[in-house]
Parts: C-alpha cells; sequence; structure tokens
C-alpha cells in the first residue's frame, strides 16, 4: 500500500514538474519573443526620435538665424541691402517683413520664386495667409510656426514678432519644402535595413518608400512637433528575416517543449501500465499458488487415505485391494501431470527451452494422449471421437512436449465440459501444415475471453466460483510448446455450445527435410 502511493506520489511528482517545466518554457520562449521586439521597437522609437529632432532643429535653427538677422538689417536699416542675403540660406523659400498691421513693410518681401509664380505665391500669403497666422498673439522673439495647406500646396511657415524702436515686426520664413525633400530627407532617411516615410494626416504618402501594412511588421510612427505637425514619421523594419527567424524558433522551441511533454506522459502511460500489470500479475501468482497447492492437496490426501487402508488390511476382499491400489496409482498419475506442468511452466518462466525436436509422426503422438486419457474419460462418463489421418507426413517435434499439449486440451475438456459427453479429435493435413482439433460440447468460452485464457494464471469467469480445480498455466503451457514448434494455437467457441482448439503445426518443405537430414 505505502508502495503504491509512493509511486503514486513520483507519477505526480514527474507530471507537475513535467507541466511546469512546459508552462516555464513557454512563458520563458513567448517572453524572449515579446522582449525581442519590444528591444526593436524601442530601438526604431528611439531613431524616429533622434531623425524628428534632427529635421526640425535644421529648420528651426534656420528660422531663428533668419529672425535675429532680420531683426539686425531693420535696426540697422539694412533691410533692402541685407535680405536677399539672409533669404540666401538654402532651406528658406520665401522671408516676409510685415509691420504691426499685417502688411509688408518696403523692401520686406524676398522669394526664390520668380516671374507668375513668385507673383501668385506673394499675393496668396498677404490675402489668405497672413491674415490666418495668429502673429498678434505671438509672444515676443519666440518662434510660431503654421503648417496647412493652400490652394492644394503644403507651406510650412515660421514666424516670429519683433520689437524694434518701439514699432512691431513680424517676420515670416516659408521653408523651402524643395530643398528639404531633396537634399534635406534623404540624408536622414538613407537606404538601410529600415524603411522611412512620411505621411500626411490622411494617411497618404508624401515621402519614401510604400511599405506594406503586414502586421508582422514592426512599425514606429513619430509625430513633428515644431513644423510639419499634420504630418508623421513612419519606419518600419525592412529585414523582416530577423523577426521571422524569431517566429521559427519560437515555433521550433514549442514543437520542441510539446514532443518532450508528450514523450514524459508516454514514459508515464508505459509505466502506469507496467506497474497495472505486474500488480494483476502478482494476484494471479497468488491465486495459482493457492490453486496448485489445492490440487496437489487432493490427490495427495486420495492416496494416503488409500495408502493408509490398504496399510492396515482394511480391504474386505482381493477385489477391492485392486481397486484402492488403482484409485491410488490414478491419483499419482495426476499428481505426476500436475507436477510436470508445473516444473514445465516454471522452466518456460525462467526461459530455459528444453525442447528435443525429432522428425516424429505427429499421429501416433497424438494416439498416444488419447490413450493415456482414457482413464479419466471413463470416469467423466465421456468418449473421444477421434478422426486420425494416417497419411501424415512427418513433423518435427518435441513428443513429449506436445504429448503433453494435446493432454492439457483434452483435460480441459474433461474438466470443463463433461455434460457434453463427448469429445472430437481430428488431425488433417491441411496444404503444408498438419491441423489438430479439439472439439468439447461443454458450457465455451466467452468471446472477450477467447483470447486471455491462453494468459498465464488466467481462468474464464464462468469457472472462477465453480469447485472445478484448475492452476490456469494449461493453455498458457500448451501455446508455448506450440510456438516452439513454429505452429499456432486458437481457441473458437460460441458459448453454451461448447468449445475447439485448434493447434496447427507447419510442415517442413521435402527441400529442408533434406536439408537438415544431410546435415
Ligand atoms: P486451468 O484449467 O488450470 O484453469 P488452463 O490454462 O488450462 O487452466 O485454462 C484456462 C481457462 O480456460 C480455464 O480456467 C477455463 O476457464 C478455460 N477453458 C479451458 N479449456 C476450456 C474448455 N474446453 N471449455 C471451457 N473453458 C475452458
Amino acid at each position: 500500500m505505502r508502495r503504491l502511493l509512493l509511486v503514486n506520489a513520483l507519477i505526480f511528482a514527474v507530471l507537475a514538474s513535467a507541466v511546469g517545466l512546459a508552462y516555464y518554457g513557454y512563458s520563458y520562449t513567448s517572453e524572449v519573443s515579446t522582449r525581442e521586439r519590444e528591444i526593436i521597437q524601442d530601438t526604431m522609437r528611439d531613431l524616429a526620435e533622434e531623425k524628428v529632432i534632427g529635421i526640425e532643429s535644421l529648420i528651426t535653427s534656420t528660422d531663428d538665424k533668419v529672425f535675429a538677422e532680420v531683426a539686425r538689417a531693420i535696426e540697422l536699416d539694412r533691410l533692402r541691402d541685407d535680405l536677399q542675403t539672409i533669404a540666401g540660406e538654402p532651406l528658406v523659400e520665401s522671408i516676409y517683413v510685415l509691420d504691426d498691421r499685417v502688411a509688408p513693410v518696403l523692401d520686406g518681401l524676398v522669394s526664390r520664386r520668380t516671374g507668375d509664380e513668385r507673383l501668385r505665391a506673394r499675393t496668396l500669403f498677404l490675402t489668405a495667409i497672413a491674415p490666418s497666422l495668429p502673429l498678434r498673439d505671438q509672444p515676443l522673439n519666440v518662434r510660431g510656426h503654421v503648417h496647412g495647406t493652400w490652394e492644394g500646396r503644403p507651406y510650412l511657415f515660421s514666424f516670429a514678432k519683433k520689437q524694434i524702436d518701439d514699432r512691431t515686426y513680424y517676420v515670416v520664413v516659408e521653408t523651402n519644402l524643395t530643398y528639404l525633400f531633396i537634399n534635406v530627407f534623404p540624408e536622414f532617411f538613407p537606404r538601410s535595413p529600415r524603411l522611412y516615410q512620411v505621411v500626411d494626416q490622411d494617411g497618404l504618402l508624401r515621402y519614401g518608400f510604400d511599405f506594406a501594412a503586414d502586421p508582422s511588421n514592426v512599425v514606429i510612427e513619430q509625430p513633428f512637433n515644431e513644423t510639419f505637425d499634420k504630418w508623421r514619421l513612419r519606419v518600419a523594419q525592412k529585414d523582416v528575416s530577423s523577426q521571422e527567424r524569431a517566429g521559427r524558433r519560437q515555433i521550433l522551441d514549442f514543437v520542441l517543449i510539446g514532443g518532450s511533454l508528450a514523450v514524459i506522459l508516454a514514459g508515464l502511460g508505459v509505466l502506469a501500465l507496467a506497474i497495472r500489470r505486474e500488480r494483476r500479475a502478482n494476484e494471479l501468482k497468488s491465486e495459482f499458488i493457492s490453486n496448485v497447492s489445492h490440487e496437489l492437496k487432493t490427490p495427495l490426501s486420495i492416496i494416503s487415505m488409500f495408502g493408509e487402508l490398504l496399510a492396515l488390511g482394511r480391504v474386505k476382499s482381493p477385489a477391492q485391494g485392486t481397486e484402492y491400489a488403482e484409485i491410488i496409482w490414478r491419483e499419482s498419475v495426476r499428481l505426476a501431470r500436475l507436477i510436470d506442468n508445473v516444473l514445465d511452466f516454471a522452466k518456460i518462466e525462467r526461459g530455459v527451452d528444453a525442447y528435443e525436436f525429432t522428425d516424429a509422426d505427429v499421429g501416433e503422438v497424438v494416439a498416444r494422449a488419447i490413450e493415456l486419457s482414457q482413464h479419466r474419460l471413463a470416469k467423466a462418463e465421456m468418449t473421444i471421437e477421434a478422426e486420425l489421418d494416417p497419411e501424415l507426413p512427418p513433423v518435427r517435434l518435441d513428443p513429449n512436449a506436445f504429448t503433453l499439449a494435446v493432454l492439457n486440451l483434452i483435460d480441459n475438456a474433461i474438466k470443463y465440459a463433461p455434460d457434453g459427453k463427448k469429445i472430437a479429435i481430428t488431425l488433417k493435413h491441411l496444404d503444408d501444415r498438419v491441423v489438430l482439433r479439439v472439439r468439447d460440447w461443454g458450457q465455451g468460452i466467452e468471446p472477450d475471453e477467447q483470447a486471455r485464457i491462453f494468459e498465464r494464471f488466467y481462468r474464464a469467469r464462468a469457472v472462477r466460483l465453480k469447485p472445478i480445480r484448475g492452476s490456469g498455466i494449461g493453455l498458457a503451457l500448451v501455446e508455448h510448446i506450440v510456438q516452439a514448434h513454429h505452429g499456432t494455437v486458437s481457441c473458437a467457441s460460441t458459448p453454451g455450445q461448447g468449445a475447439t482448439f485448434t493447434i496447427s503445426l507447419p510442415v517442413p518443405s521435402a527441400t529442408a527435410v533434406r536439408g537438415r537430414t544431410v546435415a
């Protein structure tokens, strides 16, 4: 009982640690892959931030420089001479210097544009854009900006309020987007394992490569705060192979964990099965010991009783004396058979093969077994109808062992089918086999037990409760003997209508027989 508890506890412990290990492996793998993804995301976020700051500081530093230089030029009254030079900054498209009424001051407009385009842009600025800029509310000397679309085109304006000699000026700088797109962006967004995009408020591509919105791609978005506040920078990992590799590794991890778990479970299953089998075998063994002891005891007490009667001379007539002696003889034969069975069985259990094969006449062997059973048959008031084919080829067999096998089948028919009154035995040559059938008309065997009765110590349910003696090793012995002869044994039965046991032995081919004879 304690051993059983220990085994169960051990199985439970192994199971629990296997489940724990699998869970740990699973969570570790998921954690690692989540962590990897997070690291990639963090790196890309840092990168996107860096790019946005770089671009914005380039624009804002240009703006601040322009604001300061324009203010100085106004102070020195050199706007007319200096504005053109100040506007030479490549990132500057136009500069508008406006007075406190938001009207352009004299010589206060400069632009890269030429001809009609210059005129169109200036008119647009003065009529539509400038009045909409929050210039008046702007604190002094602080850069403000507006990013918007006018007449279908994007513009970025930066502005500052300046107070010079008690007069208020507004300096508005229009950023040169063409220069930015052609010269600045390519510098910031080189071809690398990462893809860059600048998208507008509707998600439309303004700059960069169009990359598919694959959910497995790690994509980071970073807004521009100081400049293009309607646009966002998007960064994606172009080299997805490392992600794919991570995915593959995760699958592999799961397969390995699942596989080991399955192996452990299968192992435990086999162990549980082995334990159950062993327990069953132990139960059967003890049952066998009590059965055998009982079987040994009965003939022994009969022998001792009749021996005592003879020894004490308690016989009324010589005929009675002969009868007592016959009983003693019969019981001792039975005892010897039982002991033979047990010893042979013990040999099988130890794995000792003690067969002596010769080319024998199987008909003779079967006839001898029938002969030996005559006495028991007569006592059970049964008869045997034997039909032994006279023209049988020689078969390679151990006559003693085979006799024992046939005797066991006949004994069983006598034991379990006495009501049928007869036993039919046929021995035939069919193709390349010699087939022996032992049929009785007893209670038969249930279908689910027909294979099990060949197991050692197994006794059918129907006989276990009856006072029919047996040890459950007879048929196991028969099967072992037949298999040692390279034959097969089987049982066919319809419960209530008797049973037929069939032994089929191979007949050696002519060449094989010749070969053996030569050898
Ligand atoms: P034993 O006869 O000592 O119990 P066996 O191995 O010879 O052991 O037989 C195993 C079981 O098979 C028997 O206990 C019995 O239940 C069943 N059996 C064997 N032969 C017959 C038969 N001719 N008719 C019905 N049941 C049989």
